[in-house]
């Protein structure tokens, strides 16, 4: 049997692989497409196991773009002073929870910048008010770093997940990529406050990001097998035009496909989604994760005037279309693939592996 061959099998069987054998499978898959396509077969006979033909959707809802950080490689970090900042109200967010519902949504994202304007007691707020008016769906956030009791007045307050990509599991990759304030072990740290708390958490990285080596994917890898996340959400680095890093090389996406394919071997039963920046870096990019063993699809429900504004990237998908046409055109997409989206919650079901 080939090397390749042997270490997708033995990745298959034991969830997992030495750093080094990652490093010489991910090097290896480069040169050889007959062992991705192998990679990718197993990677998609898993996820048919486990969630057969369906997709899940959450309905983006991007509220904030003001943000206190300033990440060397996102679009809205501070010192990018051209970025048109907005904010929407609790009752803007709970129209497009309104607009998302009549869709089919069944699981709201919040997502911003680290923007302190929204006290704690503010999201609380906003939360509840979701949990009140929509008790059957999930409530998933993405504002970033803050401290364990917030968490959990969140958690309490009605949120049931959380994503917090853990950017780079290297120190030293991650002072490359943040303000010195920024520290790895403050956002693992909060991944384990995450987890401990209750929330299904979903971490991740950027695929390709500046200075990124295969030993670093390695740890990344190293990393997720030791967390267990219910969700990992990756996508290749990609440039924005006012930030440190403009002129900086995109990631490949084949490299993020091959990644998708290892984490659904090492997680079969993680909620995995094909990002908007794979569906960014290339025309086909999201159904091409679905094929490689994504299971989510995470589309904007953000209002059409503020979606041009959310700019983590350059050239970002989906910022002209209101949410219906979003929708229409993602479910026809993923149908042409012999995939459906399912109108449901999607959690993560431990056990049956
Ligand atoms: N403030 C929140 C949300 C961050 S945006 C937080 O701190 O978690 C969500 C993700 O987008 C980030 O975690 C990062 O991995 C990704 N991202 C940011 N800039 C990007 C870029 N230029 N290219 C690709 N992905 C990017």
């Amino acid at each position: 049997m080939g090397k390749l061959i042997d270490l997708i099998s033995r990745l298959k069987e034991n969830r997992y692989l030495e750093p080094e054998e990652f490093v010489t499978l991910l090097n290896g898959l480069e040169e050889n497409p007959e062992d991705a396509s192998f990679l990718q077969h197993e990677a998609r006979e898993t996820a048919l196991h486990h969630f057969g033909k369906d997709i899940y959707i959450r309905g983006l809802i991007e509220f904030t773009n003001f943000c206190r950080n300033d990440c060397f490689y996102c679009g809205i970090r501070k010192s990018n002073l051209n970025a048109v900042r907005y904010h929407l109200s609790k009752s803007t967010i709970l129209e497009c929870c309104r607009i998302g519902y009549d869709l089919g949504f069944r699981t709201f994202v919040l997502q911003g910048g680290e923007d302190m304007s929204y006290t704690d007691h503010a999201m609380t707020d906003i939360i509840a008010s979701i949990r009140r008016a929509y008790p059957d769906c999930a409530i998933t956030l993405s504002v970033g770093e803050r401290e364990k009791a917030t968490y959990q007045e969140w958690f309490d307050a009605g949120a049931n997940r959380y994503l917090l990509r853990h950017e780079t599991a290297d120190p030293e990759h991650y002072r490359k990529l943040h303000p010195m304030r920024l520290r790895s072990e403050h956002r693992m740290q909060c991944l384990r406050d995450l987890k401990s708390i209750g929330y299904q958490t979903g971490t991740g990285f950027m695929v390709g990001s500046p200075f990124q080596t295969t030993e670093h994917l390695a740890k990344d890898l190293q990393f997720i097998h030791k967390f267990e996340p219910e969700m990992i959400g990756i996508g290749p680095f990609l440039p924005h035009s006012e930030t440190p890093f403009k002129n900086c090389a995109p990631g490949s996406m084949q490299r993020t496909l091959h990644l998708i394919s290892i984490l659904r071997l090492m997680r079969p039963n993680a909620l995995i989604p094909s990002t908007t920046a794979l569906g960014t870096i290339h025309p086909e990019g999201r159904e091409l994760g679905i094929l490689a063993g994504a299971n989510v699809v995470m589309p904007n429900l953000s209002p059409l005037d503020v979606r041009k504004n959310y700019l983590l990237y350059d050239n970002k998908i989906c910022t002209g279309e209101e949410a219906a046409e979003s929708i229409d055109k993602l479910k026809e997409r993923i149908c042409r693939i012999g995939y459906r989206i399912v109108t449901d919650r999607g959690d993560y079901k431990k056990g049956d592996v």
